[in-house]
């Protein structure tokens, strides 16, 4: 399923789709790239940091139209190099929910900032919202919002791939934290119950950090989604994201 290199895997889903993800900074953040190989359309999802390692990558597997760059939500570590990629891309558009607008200019993470060399990162072209069409090629990405890590994260689901792209709402085996700055526990359960009775089982599921899983395999083991559905609902949170 995944290439060679270590730490750069690229996906194979389907016939016109080359996926490749590329975990960048201390926090091994998925920034994922998807191209039409038919159209050579292209998306850039959360370009957190590493912007020339990145766009290295892209490079490597041949001519691409980049026409969006799209955040799943606003923390540093999924937006710091998005100014990078506007800079060299300049017609791609930056798309982001308006919830997270406010993660723009209030910046939690100063000091990683500094670390990741990030770039202030530009206002969205647009702002998506639940139900929104992102067209990439043949590629057709649903925009379902899931606050609850933060009040704009979005996960982008592609029916006709079995894909969907979680962000730091939800990971293989758990979930995202919710203490950070407008985190909410309450709306984090309502927004995974969301996603687990809308996408079939048999959905890849690429999230924000950590290892691809699959919907099935996250309603049987993971321990947040137990917790969810169990009485006694205590719910432990991902201790890093
Ligand atoms: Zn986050
Ligand atoms: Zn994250």
């Amino acid at each position: 399923m995944f290439g060679k290199n270590k730490t750069i895997k690229h996906l194979n889903i389907g016939e016109d789709v080359f996926i490749d993800i590329v975990p960048v900074s201390l926090f091994k953040t998925n920034s994922i790239f998807i191209k039409s190989i038919k159209t050579k359309d292209a998306v850039l999802i959360d370009p957190g940091a590493e912007g020339e390692v990145i766009l290295k990558e892209m490079e490597k597997f041949g001519d691409f139209n980049l026409k969006y760059i799209i955040a799943t939500h606003a923390h540093l570590d999924h937006i710091g190099h998005v100014g990078f990629f506007k800079e060299k891309f300049p017609n791609a558009q930056f798309l982001l929910h308006e919830g997270d607008l406010f993660f723009l200019t209030e910046n939690p993470f100063s000091r990683f900032a500094k670390r990741i060399k990030a770039y202030p990162c530009p206002i969205p072209d647009r702002f998506l919202k639940e139900g929104d069409i992102i067209n990439v090629g043949n590629l057709s990405f649903e925009i379902i919002h899931t606050p609850g890590h933060s009040p704009g994260s979005i996960c982008i689901y592609e029916p006709n791939i079995s894909l969907v792209i979680t962000g730091d709402t939800l990971f293989k085996g758990s979930a995202g934290r919710t203490d950070l700055i407008f985190g909410n526990e309450e709306n984090l359960r309502a927004s995974i119950k969301k996603l687990l009775e809308r996408l079939p089982d048999e959905t890849t599921v690429l999230p924000g950090h950590f290892s691809i899983t699959t919907i099935g395999e996250e309603k049987k083991n993971n321990s947040f989604i137990n917790r969810i559905y169990s009485e006694n609902a205590s719910c432990p949170l991902h201790d890093s994201f």
